[in-house]
């Protein structure tokens, strides 16, 4: 069974099709929007081996033939070289603006392929096919791409919404199951967002979730999918409630760079321990209730989730650099910063000028 979210979005709409075996309906799709029976799919290469034949095999019966390109995994592939690169390839052969790109891989291929879409000939067609849990939940819906340059991550972009979403759950069987918990974490975070009776349900059915039970799964990414959906089409452009997606990222964002986007520590995992730093922070300023701190720390734990920030001797982890980092976001004034922070479980709220003095001390404190 596959379920049907659709993004309602002031001058467009699109739906993202979640599912065991959903792949089966991209080629019904593409053949509805498509002039000429041909694709583009940009990829990573571990995908590429794992699960080009799946693509392939939902694209031969409708008769549309497929031209490939496989990157290398990993986040360095999110550059601008590649960009121009992909760029090549598509006017190489003779791209335009009815034909669809598809992007099948995780959030970097996802962002890469987005921007390439956008750009080419002013916007060609673009379909996401996202194969992590992150990709799924998160990178997928909303239409921000992006590539890094050496002066900050995702610096260089553009909103362009995908036609198409098919969130594929039979896809993240070849997941690492570091993965997949790492992207566990950003769907724990929209119960904690607004949804406490999601949050509720995954304290009994996360285990099911992790295990890729086909129903527990399929519901978490449609869910999780449901709520950003929601928020998106309130906000597309992140003026307002589109920031409350922040929710652990400010402190994840500062932990992840402290660490040198070492692989140690992945995104998801640094957003774990994030949204507990938020909750606990909240808690020390009297604004969440501290049974509520202490049942989010107890869902990341049972899920095998850091919920502390990591001890390393001598470490980067300091609370004076991870301010430091804080202060350098993008929304951030002398001393304060907007965090997301909690009044419990599902009532995050965006705090404007949280006082960075007050987070070194608590982060002092949790060190
Ligand atoms: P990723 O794309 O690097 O994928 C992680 C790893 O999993 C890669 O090595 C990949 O080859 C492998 N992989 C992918 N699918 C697989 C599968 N089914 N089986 C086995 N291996 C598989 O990383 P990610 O975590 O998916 O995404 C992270 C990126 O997403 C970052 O660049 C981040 O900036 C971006 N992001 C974007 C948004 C957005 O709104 N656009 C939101 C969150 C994150
Ligand atoms: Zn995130």
């Amino acid at each position: 069974a596959t379920e049907t979210v659709t993004v309602e979005l002031a001058d467009r709409s699109y739906d993202i099709l979640v599912g065991h075996g959903a792949l089966d309906q991209l080629g019904a799709r593409l053949s509805a929007m498509l002039k000429r029976p041909r694709v583009f799919v940009l990829t990573d290469e571990t995908v590429e081996r794992l699960h080009r034949h799946r693509l392939d095999e939902a694209l031969r019966p409708v008769g549309i033939s497929t031209n490939w390109k496989a990157l290398p995994p990993g986040e360095k592939t999110k550059s601008f070289s590649n960009l121009e690169g992909i760029l090549d390839w598509l006017l190489e052969n003779s791209a335009d603006r009815s034909d669809i790109l598809i992007a099948l891989g995780g959030g970097v291929i996802g962002d890469i392929t987005g921007l390439a879409a956008s750009l080419m000939k002013r916007g060609m067609g673009f379909v996401q096919v996202p194969t992590t849990l992150l990709a799924q939940v998160d990178s997928s819906v909303g239409g921000k791409t992006a590539v890094n340059t050496p002066r900050g991550k995702n610096m260089i972009g553009a909103f362009y919404q995908p036609r198409l979403v098919i969130a594929d759950t039979e896809l993240l069987e070849t997941l690492p199951a570091r993965e997949l918990r790492a992207g566990y974490a950003e769907i724990v975070k929209y119960g904690l967002i607004n949804d406490a009776d999601f949050f509720t349900w995954l304290e009994t059915h996360g285990e099911e979730v992790l295990a890729l039970e086909p129903d527990a799964i399929a519901q978490a990414v449609a869910t999780s999918c449901r709520a950003k959906a929601a928020i998106v089409a309130e906000d597309e452009r992140e003026t307002g409630v589109r920031a409350l997606l922040n929710l652990g990222h400010t402190f994840g964002h500062a932990l992840e760079a402290a660490n040198g986007y070492a692989p140690d520590l992945l995104h998801g995992e640094a957003v774990a321990i994030g949204m507990a730093l938020a909750f606990r922070y909240g808690a020390a300023e009297g604004i969440t209730p501290a049974e509520d701190a202490n049942r989010v720390r107890a869902h990341l734990e049972a899920t095998g989730l850091q919920s502390v920030i990591p001890g390393k001797q001598g470490g980067p982890y300091t609370a004076e650099n991870l301010v430091s980092l804080m202060q350098q976001d993008k929304k951030a004034t002398a001393g304060r910063v907007p965090l997301i922070l909690a009044r419990g479980i599902g009532k995050s709220y965006i705090h404007q000028d949280a006082d960075l003095a007050s987070v070194e001390t608590f982060l002092q404190a949790e060190l």
